[in-house]
């Protein structure tokens, strides 16, 4: 057993809101909505960014960004998954692997899967191939199957460095 591993999950949900951009892990999707939301609504960076600082047992996303605090309006939400990437290095964890899925009726995630694992690489000094991005829906149940909103579900992996 390798006591240096650690795992943690993360999962937001943002509702869908007319005259916004659709931003999912840094790219820009064309869509009639986009996310309603404090910063960028990016709820795959969201997810990805609080299922980091779950395996560095350190706190949720929304102690560290407050949505009260200005500076993080409309903010992009690559900056968050910046400053969570410093926050886990400085606590001696490096990333294995991250893998999210997105849950959506709407609108079709696989044309920007690469485009989105290749930000996602960038801000988090990873290779593309380190990281899954899958899309799945709800087949028409709940707030999601109502296209109500978009969920994203992700699981890390980190390793304590010595
Ligand atoms: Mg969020």
């Amino acid at each position: 057993m390798n006591r240096g591993m650690r795992i943690g999950t993360g999962f937001d949900f943002h509702p869908f809101q007319e005259g916004r951009n659709l931003v999912l892990g840094g790219v820009g999707i064309p869509h009639p909505r986009g996310l309603k939301g404090h910063s960028d609504a990016d709820a795959l960076s969201h997810a990805v960014a609080d299922a980091l600082l779950g395996a560095a047992a350190l706190k949720d996303i929304g102690s560290y960004f407050p949505d009260t605090d200005p500076r993080y309006r409309a903010m992009s939400s690559l900056l968050i998954l910046e400053k969570v990437y410093r926050l886990i290095r400085g606590k001696g964890f490096a990333i294995v692997n991250i893998d999210a899925t997105v849950i959506a009726e709407e609108p079709p995630i696989a044309p920007h899967v690469e485009a989105i694992k290749v930000n996602l690489a960038r801000t988090l000094h990873l290779r593309p191939d380190e990281i899954g991005i899958k899309a799945t829906t709800m087949e028409g149940c709940g707030p999601v199957g109502r296209r109500e909103g978009l969920a994203v579900q992700a699981v890390v992996l980190l390793i304590k460095e010595e």
